[in-house]
């Protein structure tokens, strides 16, 4: 009985000191959003992806929703402090009490700021960033083999993570289709942004000892192993 007791101790311990705000960063295409739901259905930690907070607020027309959906359908980047607020709002719910998982936030040097900010303002701060890598090339194979569900928005890849059905979203069945700026010129485009704007952010956690790499050029289960060994 009192092994038990010190081995579910032990346990809670163990789990109490695992990693639990975490950022996944890393070029379009490298599976961060992917990588992410899979963590955060094995762990708990809410995955945030900014894309998928900006679709509820458009399509709830709040107040943010309505300001973000200028930028959104004109191509262009909502702003810092936009992203920003909608991600505060974001994680002030209960559900992120026990950590979260950013996925396309921050993607500028600014935007890091202020989650630094952000959180030491509500007590906390990132734990880990975990960095994925792949070569370029793999990057513009997976980018341009992307499909995007029609009714609720989510991504498939038909290389890196196939639906169960072909055509056909796993989550709410709706159809999939290649969206057009899933080209190879818009590949291109978004890798050269993301050197520019998002690259620099792996020096900035570098240098404040919260990177961890993880390469994406091998298949999803090993990544995610991966990943879940660095943040456990
Ligand atoms: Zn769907």
């Amino acid at each position: 009985m009192h092994d038990l007791g010190n081995k579910k101790q032990k346990d809670k311990e163990e789990t109490m000191s695992a990693k639990h705000n975490l950022i996944f960063l890393g070029p379009p295409g490298v599976g961060k959003g992917t990588i992410a739901d899979l963590i955060s259905s094995d762990t708990g930690l809410i995955h945030i992806s900014t894309g998928e907070i900006f679709r509820n607020e458009i399509k709830n027309r709040t107040a943010l929703g309505i300001k973000a959906e200028k930028y959104v359908t004109s191509g262009g980047l909502v702003p810092d402090n936009i992203v920003a607020e909608l991600v505060c709002a974001r994680l002030a719910k209960n559900d992120c009490d026990n950590g979260f998982i950013f996925d396309g936030f921050p993607r500028t040097l600014p935007q890091a700021d202020i989650v630094e900010k952000v959180l030491s303002e509500m007590g906390r701060a990132v734990d880990l960033v975990i960095s994925l890598e792949a070569n370029e090339e793999l990057l513009i194979q997976r980018l341009t083999a992307r499909l995007t569900c029609k009714k609720c928005g989510i991504n498939f890849n038909k290389l890196f993570a196939p639906p169960k059905n072909e055509g056909v979203c796993d989550k709410c069945g709706g159809e999939l289709y290649q969206r057009v700026d899933d080209s190879l010129e818009t590949a291109l485009d978004r890798i050269e942004v993301y050197k520019k704007e998002t690259a620099p952010l792996i020096d900035y956690y570098k240098k404040k000892e919260l990177l961890a790499s993880v390469s994406s050029e091998q298949k999803i289960n090993k990544i995610v192993q991966e990943v879940m060994k660095v943040i456990s």
